[in-house]
């Protein structure tokens, strides 16, 4: 704190509490105060999370199975390997390689706990955030200044999952569970469980809870397009043991950036063709009489998010009969389970909503600039961190077709880049500004899926052209981001004042 509040006397500015806030410890926090300590080690910072606990997403998502559905040498950090075996991570390894890698980088001491901050007001005239925090076990907001803000908040509502309202859902006598708040205590063997959904969670859930339960079926409304991929890449095996860790780990996370990159693209390009190489590979699985329309989707695939299945978990316990898909449409909820559409009953013990996320931008936080209000969803988001008219407040946001991680690192690093230029040129802040009036306007998430239609009054928008144009490409990001020029023609930097511009 001490250097920021010197920083601030000399340069005749109303003096903060730190130089960067970072919102969040979940897997971008941990990153982001990775890139501050080492791009960035003159600027003070502070962690707040809302959360008693440090892992985000990795520390909420208990049910039984869960796991990521990309691969983790995408998935880990470039500056801390994934070292296990399994390039599926399950979700208590992953929780507890963001702990160490927390603790490796003495970041761990940074994170404020029990920290949700409810409010953040920029002043342009003291070039400084105010933020209200709502502190566990205190009455009162507490207030901390910064002059930059880093959000990494996720992307989703911590209160609650998407729960669609069911006709007398209030008669089922048995037990109705979300994924994201999972009882510790369900038990579930023995017992006849339904699975409402069909995204990653719910394909995940299916193979782990048939281990132990009578029977599970996963009632979808509509299908997904799903692919088996081993959970042990043997690729990845045979690199391992000839080269050492580090060399090792950049060659398989490329081969896995640009694999999945041609994948997406060759999808885009001959959707017909993805389809069919999709369709055999369940059939592999499932047999020929299996009836393929539970997963033939009507979209293109990755018009939404491709499921992974990890050693095709999922189709071998459909295979085995412990599992079994149902297309259908809910008419009401019953006593004993679930009248459909079709005139079809389903009987549970319980029931799964696997219904997806709500999503959430900047941690449901209120923004103000100025004492005006920001509604993000009026604002262009500039190289997939910034938004326009919001000044020095960058935001990770991670792929939609490839590790969240690979993003998340570009946007910490730019950041950093971001913070020593404006220090190099004395700047007190930069604005990303929408000047040209020829610049259309699109959705800044380009899914069809579910859980991004039903946000779209609060997403901000993207642009027709860079900066505000995003690309969901990793390469494209990573020379733009590393190399590209700070002070383009969108971007406003201010000086602090007492500096004479050249
Ligand atoms: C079940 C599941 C599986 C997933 N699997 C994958 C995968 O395989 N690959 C992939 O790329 N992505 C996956 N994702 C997306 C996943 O969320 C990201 O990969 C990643 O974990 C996001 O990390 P984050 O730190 O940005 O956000 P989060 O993990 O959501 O962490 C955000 C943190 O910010 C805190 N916070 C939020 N708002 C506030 C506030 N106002 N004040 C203070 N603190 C706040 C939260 O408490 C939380 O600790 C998955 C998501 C889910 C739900």
């Amino acid at each position: 704190m001490a250097t920021a509040q010197f920083e601030d006397q000399a340069k005749n500015l109303k003096t903060a509490d730190f130089d960067v806030i970072v919102v969040g410890a979940g897997l971008s926090g941990i990153a982001a105060a990775h890139y501050l300590k080492t791009r960035a080690p003159q600027k003070t910072f502070t962690i707040l999370e809302g959360r008693d606990r440090i892992g985000g997403t990795w520390d909420v998502f208990r049910f039984p199975g869960v796991r990521s559905d990309s691969d983790m040498h995408t998935l880990g950090y470039s500056f801390r390997p994934w070292q296990s075996a399994q390039s599926i991570g399950g979700g208590p390894e992953i929780l507890q390689y963001i702990r160490d890698t927390a603790r490796a980088d003495d970041s761990e001491r940074k994170i404020r706990f029990g920290h949700r901050v409810v409010k953040a007001s920029w002043n342009s005239i003291d070039g400084q955030w105010t933020l209200e925090v709502s502190v566990t076990g205190e009455k009162s907001v507490q207030r901390f200044t910064c002059r930059f803000l880093f959000m990494c908040s996720g992307y989703y509502d911590y209160a609650g999952g998407y729960s669609p309202e069911w006709p007398d859902r209030e008669r089922f006598k048995g037990r109705v569970v979300h994924p994201q708040h999972w009882p510790a205590d369900l038990d579930y063997a023995g017992k006849r469980i339904v699975i409402i959904g069909s995204g990653a969670t719910a394909v995940t859930l299916a193979p782990a809870m048939a281990e132990a339960a009578a029977h599970v079926t996963m009632l979808q409304r509509s299908p997904t397009y799903i692919v088996a991929l081993p959970r042990v890449d043997p690729i990845a095996a045979w690199v391992k043991q000839r080269l050492p860790a580090r060399p090792a780990a950049a060659l398989l996370r490329w081969k896995n950036v640009l694999l999945g990159m041609w994948f997406f693209n060759y999808a885009r390009k001959r959707p017909e063709k993805v389809k069919k190489l999709i369709a055999q590979g369940v059939r592999r699985f499932l047999g020929p009489d299996y009836d393929l329309t539970h997963f033939t989707p009507s979209y293109n695939p990755w018009d939404q998010r491709l499921c992974l299945v990890p050693d095709a978990d999922f189709f071998r316990s459909i295979h085995s009969g412990k599992v079994s898909v149902v297309t259908d449409h809910i008419e009401q909820f019953t006593e004993t389970g679930l009248r459909l559409r079709s005139g079809k009953t389903l009987d549970a013990d319980i029931i799964v909503s696997a219904t997806g996320l709500q999503l959430q931008m900047l941690g449901g936080m209120a923004l103000e600039v100025d004492g005006k209000p920001i509604d993000l969803a009026t604002k262009l988001s500039y190289k997939g961190m910034m938004y326009s008219d919001v000044p020095n407040l960058v935001s990770a946001f991670g792929y939609t077709n490839a590790s969240w991680t690979l993003k998340c690192e570009l946007t910490a690093r730019y950041a950093c880049r971001l913070l020593n230029y404006m220090d190099a040129k004395r700047y007190a802040y930069g604005v990303p500004r929408r000047r040209d009036p020829s610049l259309g306007e699109r959705p800044a998430l380009d899914f069809t899926s579910g859980y991004v239609l039903r946000a779209r009054d609060i997403l901000p928008k993207q642009g027709t052209r860079r900066p505000w144009r995003l690309y969901q490409n990793y390469v494209k990001d990573l020379v733009w981001l590393r190399f590209g020029r700070m002070a383009d023609e969108a971007m406003e930097f201010v000086p602090k004042p007492g500096t004479v511009s050249k």
